[in-house]
């Protein structure tokens, strides 16, 4: 019996726990993570009064009257940069040249910016008035000392991990990473560097879904391929299952003489969820687990593994990690182009989304092509029985 897809991964996400494990990380290396901790200012932000532009920290009650008729001249008493503060306070006519960032000294209520000046070095012509706490950045006025910046669950956004930085914390709590297995079977495929001989193909599987991993934030862990012996292929996801979270694997698991998959998870002893799903591709798609660990099996072939990859392993991966990004994002489109094929059951076929219009890419739209995904960034999701398509046509479609 072939389930609906909705089905099929209902019930693998049921069998899936989020992870609750937390690690210690470098800010540089939290990007992107879930945040296992309240961030707390443990002071104002910025820490003191600031001039946000380059010009004269002044009294606004000396140019009252000021502009370009009638300037106002101040005697320059001191010159502060950013990082700096210097001792002295600005008195009845007098003013301090300062920059950008710098404090705001004492005794000054404004800033005038130097481009309502004459640039003075030791006496400044004033040309406007200002009134007072013009061009000042106050105190606190990002973020007050004892406020919570960011809460347990948050996503470390690179602005996130800018505000923890700015409170001089360098190390924060995050949810530990899903850590996946990838494992391809076959005994034609080659790592890159071998020599291509008669009847074999280079695995684009596994870097593929290692990609894919990486986009998904997830750890991967490499267990390579195992060939069609379904011994070794057992032991490597025997070995593999105590450290991840998620074994996901790739071919062997339709009805072909080398269709190994089968007898790994009997001689595992793993406990089937699903087998073959009403979707083209990835028909064959095989799910179980094995010791608590979840194990995903893709159908081998390159489109088959594009497609169920986005179906079965993101939204695996987005329980895992308790992360709503990875959900799968779901858009209504108007056909640009036509698709001939009738489809007896629901079909994803490879096109590019742009401004609400879906166009079938072109080339060669078969299982096993994959050059002609390259220029892919969604699929049309085909109801079982639709189809042929026409521009014009509305179609729902998967975001990759
Ligand atoms: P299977 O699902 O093992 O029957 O494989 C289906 C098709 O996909 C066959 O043509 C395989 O050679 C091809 N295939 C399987 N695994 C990979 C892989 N890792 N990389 C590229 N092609 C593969
Ligand atoms: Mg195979």
């Amino acid at each position: 019996m072939k389930l609906a897809y909705e089905e099929a991964l209902e019930l693998l996400l049921n069998k899936i726990k989020k992870i609750e494990d937390t690690e210690t990380v470098s800010i540089l290396e939290a990007g992107g993570k879930v945040l296992a901790q309240d961030v707390t200012a443990p002071f104002d932000q910025p820490p003191f009064p600031r001039s946000p532009l380059d010009g004269y920290a002044l009294r606004s009650a000396d140019i009252k009257e000021a502009d370009k008729e009638h300037p106002v001249r101040l005697k320059v008493i001191a010159e502060e940069m950013a990082g700096y503060q210097v001792d002295a306070r600005v008195e009845p006519g007098t003013a301090i040249r300062i920059m950008t960032g710098a404090p705001i000294p004492p005794g000054a209520d404004c800033v005038v910016l130097q481009e309502d000046t004459d640039y003075g070095e030791e006496e400044v012509e004033i040309y406007k008035a200002l009134s007072a706490g013009q061009n000042i950045c106050e105190q606190g006025e990002d973020f007050k000392k004892d406020t919570v910046l960011l809460r347990t669950g948050d996503i470390l956004t690179p602005a996130c991990i800018g505000v923890i930085a700015s409170i001089g914390q360098s190390f924060v709590k995050v949810l530990r990473r899903p850590r996946v297995v990838i494992l391809s079977t076959g005994d034609e495929l080659l790592k890159p560097g071998e020599a291509l001989r008669p009847g074999a193909i280079y695995d684009s599987n596994l870097p593929l879904m290692q990609m894919n991993l990486l986009k998904w934030g997830a750890e991967i862990m490499y267990a390579g391929n195992s060939g069609d012996d379904p011994e070794n292929a057992a032991a490597l996801i025997r070995e593999y299952a105590k450290k991840s979270d998620l074994i996901v694997t790739t071919g062997g698991v339709s009805v072909g003489k080398k269709d190994i998959m089968h007898d790994v998870y009997e001689i595992l002893g793993a406990e089937r969820i699903f087998w073959r799903v009403s979707i083209k591709p990835g028909m064959p798609t095989l799910a179980g687990i094995y010791e608590d660990t979840p194990v995903v099996s893709l159908s081998g072939n390159p489109f088959g593994v594009v497609v169920t990859a986005e179906l079965f392993v993101k939204p695996a991966i987005s329980r895992l990690a308790g992360d709503k990004r990875m959900e799968l994002t779901w858009c209504d489109a108007i056909m640009e182009n036509e698709f001939n094929k009738i489809t007896k059951a629901r079909r994803f076929v490879r096109a590019r989304y742009d401004n609400g219009k879906a166009a079938v890419t072109d080339g060669l739209s078969k299982n096993g092509t994959l050059s002609t995904v390259c220029h892919s960034n969604c699929l049309i999701d085909i109801p079982a029985g639709n189809g042929p398509l026409k521009p014009g046509d509305a179609v729902k479609v998967l975001m990759m």
